[in-house]
Parts: C-alpha cells; structure tokens; sequence
C-alpha cells in the first residue's frame, strides 16, 4: 500500500486530502499540530472506509518535530510515496499590520515547514538514496500570484515562495524518480479565514470569482491525488490553478 503523508491534515484541505487519498488506496498519515480529536476523527473517517491511517502530532515548522513525523509514519503505515506539504497559515492586515511575530508565523510554517518535509521526503524517496521514487505536491495558492493586496501581502510572498520551491526542486530531484508539483487554491471554505481574521472571507470576495463561487476542500483534494497518481507521470514542476478561474 501507497503511504502519504499530508501536513495539517486535521480538518480542511488536509482532511479532504486524507479522504481522497484513502478512496484512492493510500494508507495516509494524518499530521495535526493542537487539534488532536479532530485528527483521529479523520482517522476513523478513512477507517470507516477501510482505510489505514494514523494521525502524527508534529509542529512542522520545527525541524525536529518534522525529522519525528517521518519516522513515526515509516515506522506504524511503512516506506513514503508521496508528501502533501499542506499545513499553513495567515492573518490579514495591511503592510502596517505585519510584525515580526507574524513574519515569522507565516514564513516558519508556509515557507520554513515546507522545506524541512521536502527534505526528508527526498532522502527517502530519492533513488540516489536507495529510494523508489515518489512525489511531493505543495499546497500554493492563487494569492502567489494575485499578491492579496490590503489582505496579506506576507502570505502571498510566501506562497511565492512555495511556487519557487517547486520549480526549483522539481528539477533538482527529476532524474532521482521524484515528481514535484503544486496545486493553487482559490477561495475555499475552510477555518484558515476564521482563525486569520476574517470568517466570512469567502463569501465576501466570491462575486470576484469568475465562476462566483466559493471552492470546496474536495476540489482541491481531487487534484492532489491526481498529480500523485500514475496518470500524471510526466507532469513535474506543474501547477494546477484550482480556482473558479480566479
Ligand atoms: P485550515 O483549515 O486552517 O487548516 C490548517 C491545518 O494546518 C490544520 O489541520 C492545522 O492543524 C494545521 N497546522 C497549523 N499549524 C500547524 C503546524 N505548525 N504544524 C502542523 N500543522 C499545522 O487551512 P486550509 O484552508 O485547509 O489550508 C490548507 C492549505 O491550503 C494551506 O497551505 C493554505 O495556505 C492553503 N490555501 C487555502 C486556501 C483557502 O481558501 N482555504 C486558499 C489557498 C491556499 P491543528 O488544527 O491540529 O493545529
């Protein structure tokens, strides 16, 4: 069996994830950081479905706690295939709201977290190591590219980030059977808006959607485990935009 390990996975895109995943046959490894019921509740949902799945509690953006949630899931669901670098956060404020407390929230976790896992996802994927091979997919957003003025300019430079990311190690890890790609999320209904700030984030902007509609995490899901599969072996260093055409 496939194993995935999803950061942030306790609720939102990361528990949308871990569902689908499930359906797709990957034992999943549900990693949370304080909300320890809603992660086993997204066990014993992919349980219920037959699923394998264990829920990790590790602060991704401490390197340590990341070198742990990799082991942890080799040891209890077996060798990695795919990583999900999901886990972020944001609040919202103009540039005379920014701090260093928040840059250092927001990059720590977006940028910081994002790098540890890639490391250890390549030093066991990687075939230079002995590895078979695998994938990483990055959560971006469209904010990358929007820029979220008068919102969070610090979140999409971030996320910025994560694109760079991904074209760069795409092509760092391309001839050792690793696939890395992204997928940028517009307006989705999760509690990232909520605990950012502003819980009716989505429904305030959605008239600015093409489609004028929020997403639903199980979109987002859906392309993840798409860019895992074996149907999208020739994609690396891809984006997929999954945001009503925003
Ligand atoms: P969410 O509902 O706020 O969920 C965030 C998840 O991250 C939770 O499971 C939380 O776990 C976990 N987490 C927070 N801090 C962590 C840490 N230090 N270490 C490990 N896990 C941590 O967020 P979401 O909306 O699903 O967002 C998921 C990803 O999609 C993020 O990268 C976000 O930037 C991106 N995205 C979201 C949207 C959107 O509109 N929702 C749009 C574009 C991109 P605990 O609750 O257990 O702490």
């Amino acid at each position: 069996m496939k194993v995935m390990i999803i950061t942030g996975a306790s609720r939102g895109i990361g528990a949308a994830t871990a569902i689908a995943a499930a359906k797709s046959g990957y034992a999943v490894c549900v990693n949370y950081h304080s909300d320890e019921a809603a992660a086993n509740e997204v066990v014993a949902q992919v349980q219920q479905l037959g699923g394998t799945a264990v829920a990790v509690m590790a602060d991704v953006s401490k390197e340590a706690d990341v070198v742990r949630l990799f082991s942890e899931s080799e040891n209890t669901l077996g060798k990695l295939s795919v990583l999900v670098n999901n886990a972020g956060v944001l609040e919202t404020g103009s540039i005379e709201t920014i701090n260093e407390n928040r840059l250092r929230r927001v990059f720590e976790l977006n940028v910081f977290g994002a790098f540890y896992c890639a490391k250890e996802a390549v030093k066991r994927l990687s075939t230079k190591h002995g590895g078979s091979g695998g994938s990483i997919i990055n959560i971006s957003s469209v904010a990358a590219k929007l820029g979220s003025p008068g919102e969070y300019v610090d979140y999409a430079a971030s996320k910025g980030a994560i694109d760079t990311m991904t074209v760069g190690l795409a092509k760092e890890v391309a001839e050792q059977g690793i696939r890395v790609n992204a997928v940028r999320p517009g307006v989705i209904y999760t509690e990232i808006h909520a605990s950012g700030g502003e819980p009716e984030r989505v429904d305030r902007v959605k008239s600015s959607v093409p489609m004028k509609r929020g997403g639903e995490p199980a979109e987002i899901a859906d392309a993840v485990v798409w860019l895992a599969s074996e149907q999208a072996s020739y994609c690396t260093g891809s984006f997929i935009d999954v945001s009503g055409g925003r």
